[in-house]
């Protein structure tokens, strides 16, 4: 069929399912307490479904207090007993060591990501698990050439580091703290996400066979409370949290009294700025990739375009007809452009959201696709000609929601770019190197991609401004928060 809008034939794949059988599941997931699988004290254990089904694929043992302070003292342990005293070059070698074990079990990693996320596999098995070994490669190298990332200064590991992660990249999230705290000589109790823990958990065991000294890592599972026990225990020097600005907050006022470190990743509400000398298919790839990219489920996620005033009708044009040939459907199927909403909370949260926009007045589109019938599938949607003023360009839908507005002069672009509360991300796009310096220059996000969208790379330090949240993850800014230096 030719379309005849974008002149763009529009094929038909047959579908292409990545098989599972690589994944072995245990149906009761321990906690991984001083380097072994543990029952939890509490006895309790909740499900780990498969968002595209809606069925459960696991049950995840619930971490108390308890279970909590067991962690952190087997990572006081090894803090002191091994991991504080081992060289920064031993230590390298243990991440050079889990870094290409993370790569020989790759296919493994990335379908059980796709299966307990509902991230499409090209994603989970293209950008998730290889950014997640190369982090692990890129702190390796780090290990022991610290004291050239701080010359002359005195540096020293914090201790016991708590880490909480969320959902929307599971292993990732796990490996961007990880890798960092581990080459700069701290012990980790690492928290996954409730809907998400199996990847951490496959991790674990990674960690075991490398033969990381035991209580190095220790992986407690569970809900909120078990996040907040991490936050609360006396005998932990950091806290790292990526998550909800909401949480993050709360976090912050319950560790104001104390010396414990921290940072925070938090939300975003992330602009593109399109000019009307941009490559305009390059720009519309890039703006369908930004927000569309992982079900939205992005805290950079380019949730906000801006088109220069002449080229905007054409813009929205091209971009309505792309949208009708995205797939979204099974994230097994190598083919899927979009997968499932990752919980029926997240899910119901969005439609809550694309209603009270529809409510509001914006101009709504969505494409004709398709939906299966089973799992939580949101179509990928956007509101066109919308003001700052309308609630969800100023809210984080965290879901395939876009806000469209245009501007006439670079000024207004940059003024609209940064009405915001958060400053995560922005996306400039131009032929001009000289106009995107300049709207750079001026627009408050933790990162600026010109001509591209959610490129990672993690020599590249991540992080945001204002309610997005402090510190930098990724690069040598990604060591200074697991460091003491004097
Ligand atoms: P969330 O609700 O804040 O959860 C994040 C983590 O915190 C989860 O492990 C969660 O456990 C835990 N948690 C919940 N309540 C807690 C508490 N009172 N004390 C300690 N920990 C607690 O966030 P989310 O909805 O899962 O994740 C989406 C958010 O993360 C979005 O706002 C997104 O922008 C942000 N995010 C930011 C970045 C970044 O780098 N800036 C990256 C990814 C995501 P449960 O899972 O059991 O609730
Ligand atoms: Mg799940």
């Amino acid at each position: 069929m030719l379309d005849t809008e974008s002149k763009i034939v529009n094929f038909e794949y047959a579908p292409s399912i990545e098989a599972i059988d690589i994944v072995r599941i245990e149906p009761k997931n321990k906690l991984f307490i001083g380097g072994k699988f543990v029952e939890p004290t509490s006895k309790k254990y909740f499900a780990s479904i498969n968002p595209a089904t809606g069925e459960p694929l696991a049950q995840i043992a619930d971490a108390n207090a308890k279970d909590v302070d067991l962690a952190v003292k087997a990572a006081r342990k090894a803090y002191n007993t091994v991991w504080s005293k081992m060289s920064g070059k031993e230590r390298g070698r243990y991440l050079f060591r889990i870094a290409r074990m993370i790569q020989e079990r790759a296919r493994e990693l990335a379908v059980l990501e796709t299966l307990d996320n509902g991230k499409p596999i090209k994603e989970s098995r293209d950008i998730d698990i290889p950014l997640v070994a190369a982090h692990f490669f890129y702190y390796a190298g780090w290990a022991d050439k610290l004291e050239y990332a701080v010359p002359g200064r005195a540096i020293q590991p914090l201790g016991v580091v708590g880490q909480i992660i969320p959902w929307n990249f599971p292993l990732l999230m796990a490996a961007w703290k990880i890798a960092p705290a581990l080459a700069c000589g701290n012990t980790v109790v690492i928290k996954p996400a409730e809907t998400t823990s199996l990847s951490c958990l496959l991790l674990a065991q990674i960690l075991q066979e490398a033969g990381l000294p035991d209580g190095v890592v220790n992986v407690v599972t569970g809900a909120g409370e078990t996040g907040a026990a991490i936050v609360s225990h006396p005998d932990i020097n950091k806290i790292a949290f990526t998550g909800s600005t909401d949480v993050g907050r709360l976090i912050q006022k319950s560790i104001a009294h104390t010396d414990k470190r921290l940072t925070l990743e938090l939300g975003g509400k992330s602009a593109h700025i399109v000019y009307e000398d941009a490559a305009i298919e390059q720009a519309v790839e890039g703006v369908i990739n930004g927000i569309y990219f992982n079900q939205g489920h992005v805290c950079c996620a380019g949730s906000r375009l801006l088109l220069e005033e002449s080229i905007s009708d054409l813009f929205v044009g091209k971009l309505k007809s792309r949208m009708e040939k995205l797939r979204v459907g099974n994230p097994l199927d190598k083919n899927t452009d979009i997968g499932a909403i990752n919980s029926a909370t997240e899910f119901g949260k969005i439609k809550k959201l694309i209603d009270s926009g529809i409510e509001e007045g914006g101009e709504f589109f969505e494409p004709s696709i398709e939906l299966p019938k089973k799992g939580f599938f949101q179509k990928p949607c956007f509101f066109n000609k919308v003001s700052s003023a309308f609630s969800l360009s100023r809210v984080e839908v965290f879901g395939p929601v876009l806000t469209i507005s245009t501007f006439r002069t670079t000024q207004e672009a940059i003024m609209k770019a940064n009405d915001t509360q958060y400053g995560l991300a922005a996306g400039v796009w131009s032929e001009k190197g000289s106009k995107i310096h300049k709207t750079a220059a001026a627009l408050k996000a933790g990162v600026v991609w010109a001509n591209t969208y959610n490129k990672f790379d993690p020599s590249s330090p991540f992080g945001g401004f204002n309610e997005s949240g402090f510190g930098r993850e990724g690069g040598r800014h990604g060591l200074f928060p697991y460091l003491s230096i004097k």
